[in-house]
């Protein structure tokens, strides 16, 4: 039997947010017509400007065929998302939740990975690895360049989704730290060009995520104390070092 083996997180880390909500909402009008399913995934007709004839493999969401002024250069289109998200949902209405497109971090209420299950640290290692295939240093010609910061931001939208979904303890803090200050590196000495400011962005973002929650889950500060002598690329750390040195002071008095 022939069925996705794509998620809709996988949909949305893998594409920008227009690109999302375009295909939401030719999802939501029902201009998907005519979806069936095939050897190789799914066609269908989507109603957009014009008719357009969409086909997307089942295996791979990008791989696939639209008659659209962008299909046709081989470009990932809304109207293939749309029949993506059709390919999953059959029609049914997608949550708020799905809906939603996440471009900031958050802890997850209800998070999946334990650091502390070996399994799922294995799962997350990879998860990690592949985020930072994305993040590597720019050697391209120019004309390449935005492509590259599209990879850029896939690559954080990776570990904005497996980080997120983290269970929140002192391990995880180390490890989330880590990922941070391997980051920083990346933009010091890696080549990463970060000129639109999406790596340094998603940093910032991570840390602000840190220091919120730090508040009610007291027990993560101390991991905040291998930041002491760290010296980041825009001084990132010292809202989390400050929270540290308060919090040991009020212990010490
Ligand atoms: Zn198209």
């Amino acid at each position: 039997m022939i069925t996705p083996l794509y998620s809709l997180d996988e949909i949305k880390i893998s594409i920008d947010k227009n690109t999302w909500f375009r295909a939401v909402k030719l999802y939501r009008e029902n201009r998907v017509k005519n979806f069936k399913t095939q050897d190789f995934g799914f066609t269908a007709l989507v109603q957009g400007t014009y008719l357009y004839t969409v086909s997307v493999n089942h295996k791979n969401f990008d791989v696939g065929y639209c008659d659209c002024y962008l299909g046709q250069r081989d470009i990932l289109c809304k109207h293939m998302i749309a029949v993506a998200i059709y390919s999953l949902k059959q029609g049914k209405s997608l949550t708020k939740e799905e809906e939603q497109f996440t471009d900031h971090f958050e802890f997850a209420l209800h998070p999946n990975l334990d650091i502390n299950n070996p399994e799922q640290f294995l799962i997350l290692k990879s998860q990690v690895r592949t985020a930072f295939k994305y993040i590597r240093a720019y050697t391209g010609p120019s004309r390449i360049w935005s492509q590259y910061q599209d990879n850029l931001a896939k690559g954080c939208a990776k570990l904005r989704l497996v980080l997120s979904n983290l269970s929140l303890n002192l391990k995880t803090v180390h490890f989330i730290l880590n990922i941070l200050l391997r980051l920083d590196k990346k933009l010091s000495y890696g080549g990463v060009d970060d000129s639109n400011g999406i790596v340094g962005g998603f940093i910032e973002q991570v840390v602000s995520a840190l220091s919120d929650i730090s508040s009610s889950h007291r027990e993560i500060i101390q991991a905040f104390k291998k930041l002491l002598n760290q010296r980041t690329n825009f001084g990132w750390e010292k809202q989390l070092v400050n929270i540290y040195n308060e919090h040991k002071h009020k212990n010490e008095a």
